[in-house]
């Protein structure tokens, strides 16, 4: 068997100021890598593949994965020259038997409301209906019947903080490697939920249905369940939530099942709606806490949602209130990391911070800081199911203000883990309040920690309230628009 893998991933916030340019795009080529072909950071599932293919005998070609931070629509010449570059590889591998493509899903770029649909079309146009494609994907993401056409088997992820990425990789081979064997013939089908939501899966009802998605696989001729979240700051037409299943032969299966799973999820809609607090409360509800540590994620300035990560309300607060013993990570200011380093560690001086990008960003803060630490290239770990995964933060320092630590990036990423600030000595065990600038991811590594966790809702470009998004494209025959879609 011929295994070609590729990908182009990125999540697209259609309102995000920022867009993404080539340079915005991490590329690794198969030149690129050692002798060993293990990709870093987000590349789990491609060296999941090759490692399956090496078992078997299977022959492996790699070509490009190309990975950006969210930000705002992908500039066209960026997205077509690397579809262009990864099709070209695939031609130039036939013939292939299996095409594994780990894409995202909310990928938009200048004329494609859908790069997903866009690539797996043309991949298909290129290798013929015989070779088996299967595309993994990202749960933020919106899924249509044409993709579902075009594709043999897709498999998302089910755990949003996404801790499952490399395990639903090996599924995804597994399903293709039986299909290309002829022991399966994987059939998919979908139901559109009507929803437009963000789905955290640690907790009730949600642990739940992902657990009983993934007992039901277990049942005969079922090959996949997925839920398929949506990214809700995406404005293109067909962003909504959707329910994906896979089987064996047998369609009739596929749609009943899906059915099933997504009115099932329906039902839930009320139960799982944002619980988020905004700014004040959020703040209220932390600081009366007696004892133990608070983590208050600020969800809105998620850079992993496409927000600029360089806001300044939370922080402005913080000092109003005169609050210490808290740390806040990560500020998006590679100015600020500039003169910062610049000054060295222990220097104290007047920094301009934050609030650069645009009015989702506040204004910026003048403060008299502390440089306490600089790290030059700052990796923080988050861990999959599998182990841990490092990820390139840029220069940064921690400043301290009135006694709150400070965390400054100029590489744009959310918060994973704890180590955003035990990296610089900071031990985040030992203070009352962390606020950290992620929606969920951060929960696997903070979860641990915390005493308690408060979901934040504050201004910015990624807050989760759905009814306030200037939508302008989506339809909107959807909860929590309207109560019941199927009603009306
Ligand atoms: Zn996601």
């Amino acid at each position: 068997m011929r295994v070609f893998a590729g990908g182009i991933a990125t999540e697209t916030n259609t309102f995000s100021p920022m867009p993404t340019g080539l340079a915005d795009f991490e590329v690794q080529r198969a030149r690129d890598l050692d002798d060993s072909g293990e990709l870093p950071g987000f590349g789990g599932p491609f060296n999941a593949f090759r490692n399956r293919c090496q078992e078997r005998g299977w022959e492996y070609i790699f070509s490009l994965y190309a990975f950006a931070q969210p930000a705002g629509t992908t500039v066209r010449a960026a997205y077509e020259s690397l579809r262009d570059e990864m099709l070209a590889a695939l031609k130039a591998a036939l013939p292939v038997d299996i095409v594994l493509l780990p894409l995202h899903g909310a990928m938009v770029a200048e004329g494609y409301d859908d790069c997903e649909t866009d690539i797996v079309q043309r991949a298909r146009a290129i290798v013929g209906p015989r070779a088996k494609i299967g595309v993994e994907l990202d749960l933020h993401c919106d899924v249509t019947p044409a993709l579902i056409d075009a594709a043999d088997a897709i498999v998302i992820y089910k755990e949003y903080p996404h801790t499952d990425i490399n395990e639903r990789a090996e599924e995804l081979f597994a399903i293709i490697a039986d299909a290309a064997d002829a022991k399966t013939r994987p059939t998919m089908a979908l139901f559109d939920c009507r929803m437009i939501g963000l789905y955290l899966t640690p907790y009730q009802p949600m642990r739940a249905f992902v657990d009983d998605m993934i007992a039901r696989e277990a049942a005969p001729h079922v090959l996949s369940l997925s839920l398929a979240h949506c990214f809700p700051w995406g404005d293109v037409p067909t962003c909504g939530t959707q329910m994906l299943a896979v089987t064996d032969g047998d369609p009739a299966l596929a749609a009943r099942l899906a059915r099933e799973f997504g009115e099932r999820f329906f039902a839930m809609r009320h139960e799982v709606d944002p619980r988020s607090l905004p700014l004040d409360a959020a703040l209220d509800q932390a600081l009366a806490a007696e004892s133990g540590l608070v983590v208050v994620a600020d969800q809105a300035d998620n850079a992993g949602g496409g927000a600029p990560s360089d806001s300044t309300f939370v922080l402005r607060a913080l000092l109003e209130r005169g609050v210490s013993e808290a740390a806040l990570g990560m500020i998006w200011d590679p100015v600020a990391v500039k003169v910062a380093m610049s000054a060295g560690e222990g220097a104290e001086l007047d920094l301009r911070l934050g609030g650069k990008m645009g009015p989702m960003s506040g204004d910026p803060l003048d403060l008299r800081v502390t440089v306490s630490a600089i790290i030059p290239a700052m990796k923080q770990q988050w861990t999959q199911s599998d182990g841990p995964v490092a990820i390139d933060c840029g220069d940064s320092v921690a400043l301290c203000c009135q006694g709150i630590d400070i965390i400054v990036n100029s590489r744009r990423s959310q918060v994973f883990s704890p180590t955003v600030f035990s990296n610089f000595g900071i031990d985040p065990r030992a203070k009352r309040l962390l606020v950290i600038k992620s929606t969920q991811h951060f929960y696997a590594g903070f979860a641990p920690i915390a005493d308690q966790i408060i979901y934040m809702a504050g201004p910015g470009a990624v807050a989760p309230r759905f009814k306030d998004i200037p939508y302008r494209r989506a339809d909107l025959r959807k909860y929590p628009w309207l109560d019941d879609p199927f009603a009306e």
